[in-house]
């Protein structure tokens, strides 16, 4: 009999881990609880085509997406286009794209501009970002670029994302988002970023479908409620709303905090500790369907304590506006704790309380602009990259004989993102692979030892 291997969720984690096992004669059945799949990275629907619920690119350097989409002959949907950063500090919007907008930054004096332009080269020249595992976020920073540049730069950029946590964000999480933002810039250092033509959900739905033809399941609407464990905490299965589902092995794939729930009745104390030790930030999108562009910005960086937004995307400065019959979608971002009072407002009332900001940061706007709003949260968005992160992190396999992990948490030293997803689902499958094969050898001798 082949071996079956249950997948709880759908996101690019576990459909590249679904994907993998496919490839290594395995048979998987992915259980996704939303109605779609595609995870952090889904989508809705504006004008007939799918966009992002969050705002989604990839870098240059994201090349196990291009190789996924290589093995399903999709990689001509990959398209690559220059976009614009910005920066708005002090009711101005600085454009951030080149080297030369840096130099014409003028918040900060012409040493500290130099300084701010070295720093990305010098973090990009880091080798052994081990050592930076020890400091904080700001230490690194102020001891590359100054105190000047990392107040007026990178301080409202860790307290707009990490809130509460800023202090405690790890060098290395800032050492890879300016490596990893540093790597996508062409020979004139302006910044080249990926788009999927049909959006990220298109990429996701496709693997579903090679997953089926290649003999797998993909189940929406199906949650995984409980693990089904043996007395010897062997792992036979999940069960779901509608039925027990038994597999040879179970691989799960959400945030730690809900895998520390579905372990709980099973797994040592110790190890559901470790699941929950790690923060979580939620983010709440408001997404605008503008009959205009706002500014001609892709990312815009808000520096102004006063905004309660941490970046404005408008995403139509990088996938054309006629893709949604003309509509123009600028997200509005903000990560923040779960029991914030943003997190609780009601979609209109988040667009009030939004509105009065706009108004202010881009003056010629106006409200009638809005031709439609939507909303999206996501409790676990963002894990804390905090000091020393690399112990806190679970291996793959846990105390449980059959249960695998393969979390957005585990990905390290980069930060999470849909292109370490797909290679830590990919790694995620291939153990289970592995695993099973070396158990079903072990089966065949036991029973020819026993004839
Ligand atoms: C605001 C924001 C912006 C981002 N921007 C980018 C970007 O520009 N580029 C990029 O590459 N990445 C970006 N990301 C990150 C990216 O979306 C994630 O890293 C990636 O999608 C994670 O995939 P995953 O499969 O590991 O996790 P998830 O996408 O979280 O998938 C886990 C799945 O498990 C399902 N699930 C949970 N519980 C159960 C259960 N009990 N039973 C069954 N299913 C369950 C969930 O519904 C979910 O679909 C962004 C994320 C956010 C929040």
């Amino acid at each position: 009999m082949t071996p079956r291997v249950a997948i709880i969720g759908g996101g690019y984690g576990g459909l590249a881990a679904a994907w993998e096992l496919t490839r290594r004669g395995i048979t998987p059945i992915v259980l996704e609880s939303d109605d779609t799949v595609g995870g952090l990275a889904g989508s809705f629907d504006v004008n007939g085509e799918r966009l992002e619920r969050f705002y989604h690119h990839w870098f240059t350097s994201d090349t196990h997406v291009a190789e996924l989409a290589r093995e399903l002959g999709t990689e001509d949907r990959i398209v690559y286009r220059a976009t614009r950063t910005g920066l708005y500090f002090a009711n101005h919007v600085f454009r951030l794209s080149s080297p030369l907008d840096v130099l014409r930054f003028t918040p900060l004096s012409p040493l500290a501009r130099v300084r701010l332009g070295l720093l990305a080269l010098r973090a990009r020249a880091v080798r052994h970002w081990l050592a930076l595992e020890t400091l904080t976020a700001e230490e690194w920073l102020v001891r590359l670029g100054g105190r000047e540049v990392f107040d007026v730069v990178w301080r409202p950029l860790l307290e707009g994302k990490f809130g509460p946590y800023a202090g405690e964000v790890s060098a290395v999480w800032f050492w890879n988002k300016l490596k990893l933002r540093g790597g996508s810039r062409n020979n004139g250092g302006s910044e080249s970023l990926a788009y999927y033509r049909g959006g990220f959900a298109t990429l996701a739905e496709q693997l579903a479908h090679a997953i089926r033809d290649a003999g797998g399941e993909v189940r929406t609407n199906e949650a995984v409620r409980k693990l089904l464990v043996s007395d010897d905490a062997r792992v036979l299965g999940v069960r779901t709303d509608r039925e027990s589902i038994p597999a040879d092995a179970v691989l799960a794939t959400p945030a730690l905090p809900i895998v520390s729930d579905l372990v709980q009745p099973h797994a040592p104390a110790a190890y559901v500790k470790q699941l929950r030790r790690i923060p979580y930030l939620a983010n709440v999108c408001l997404v605008l369907e503008l009959d205009r562009s706002l500014s001609d910005t892709y990312w815009l960086n808000v520096n102004d304590p006063g905004f309660p937004f941490v970046g404005i995307i408008e995403h139509t400065n990088f996938e054309p506006a006629a893709t949604y019959a003309g509509r123009h979608i600028v997200y509005l971002s903000k990560y923040l704790p779960a029991d914030s009072e943003m997190y609780a407002m009601s979609d209109d009332a988040l667009l009030e309380f939004s509105i009065p900001h706009l108004e202010r940061m881009f003056p010629q706007f106006e409200r009638r602009w809005i031709q439609a709003h939507h909303v999206w949260r996501a409790r676990y968005a963002q894990p804390v990259v905090v000091l020393g992160y690399s112990a806190l992190i679970p291996a793959t396999t846990t105390p449980l004989n059959g249960l695998f992990l393969s979390s957005m948490a585990q990905v390290y030293p980069e930060d999470r993102g849909t292109n370490y997803a797909i290679r830590e689902g990919r790694r995620a499958g291939a153990t289970i692979a592995r695993a099973l094969t070396t158990r079903s050898h072990a089966t065949l001798s036991e029973v020819s030892a026993s004839r």
